[in-house]
């Protein structure tokens, strides 16, 4: 069963092409499941405005569009879900508002991200004094272990975002010099039960790598956290994308099967 778990809509302002047309292009390259997860709706400005996400009043349109799309994919034998990626942040009172709408909403599934070159965090790394590569990259993945352990979230999405964006020199990131703290967020996810993303769209941006890094795969293999799959697509002739490449080397890192969400529940797809 090949599925996406990851892909946006043109409301967040930044991504063209509505829902049917991903769902097209779903079909076109044989996919069976797909699953949109549009930005959330954040009131704050320091979560980006409406280049980045939509505001709560088009969450009724999104529905709408998810919903055009479903009965496309009814017609064309692909399962579509209609997901949200919400945010992670520091500063956890900053996400009472977002909380409060993902217990509201009926999201089958739920993504958390952190998006750091987003102001929010940019604040917070300069409010704690946190200026070396090295910190920043220890102070982001104890944020991601955080939201592992708070079950917010179904899958923790693209865990080494971090590596692009320049918050910090890309050639910074040398996994192995972070095992400790890489793998701490690892053991989490498996202990709680998070899933963590494996998002392709690292392929086609910055450094050409999948997020996250091949290596922390190897680990995630052996603390064995279960996996999502996401193009992390902005426009539907991206769906799917660098699958061809990444599924193989998950088989061959010997992982068997992604998991995915339906109204909430987890769902397994074998590979
Ligand atoms: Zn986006
Ligand atoms: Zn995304």
């Amino acid at each position: 069963m090949k599925i996406d778990c990851h892909m946006h809509t043109p409301l967040c302002g930044h991504a063209v092409g509505k829902p049917v047309d991903y769902v097209n292009h779903a079909a076109s390259v044989g996919l069976d499941l797909v699953t949109f997860t549009c930005h959330i709706p954040m009131s704050q400005a320091s979560f980006g405005g409406p280049r980045i996400r939509m505001h709560a009043d088009q969450l009724t349109t999104y529905y709408t569009w998810v919903n055009e799309a479903r009965q496309l994919g009814e017609t064309l034998g692909v399962e579509v879900l209609c997901g949200i990626e919400a945010e992670v942040s520091p500063m956890t009172e900053e996400l009472t508002e977002m909380k409060e709408l993902m217990r509201n909403e009926p999201f089958d599934f739920v993504l958390g991200s952190l998006h750091h070159q987003l102001s929010s965090y940019k604040t917070w790394l300069i409010e704690q004094r946190l200026e070396s590569d090295a910190s920043i990259i220890r102070d982001y993945f104890s944020h991601l272990t955080d939201a592992a352990r708070s079950g917010n979230y179904h899958s923790m999405s693209h865990p080494d975002v971090i590596r692009i964006y320049g918050t910090i020199d890309s050639d910074a990131f040398i996994p192995s010099l972070f095992e400790e703290e890489i793998r701490t967020f690892l053991q989490t996810c498996a202990s709680s039960g998070t899933c963590m993303e494996v998002n392709t769209s690292g392929l086609s941006k910055g450094v050409f790598e999948v997020h996250p890094d091949p290596l922390i795969l190897d680990w995630a293999k052996e603390e064995q956290v279960k996996l999502t799959l996401g193009s992390d697509a902005h426009q539907p002739g991206r769906v799917g994308q660098h699958f061809d490449k990444v599924i193989p080397m998950l088989k061959e890192k010997g992982f068997d099967r992604l998991q995915y969400f339906s109204r909430g529940k987890e769902q397994t797809a074998f590979l």
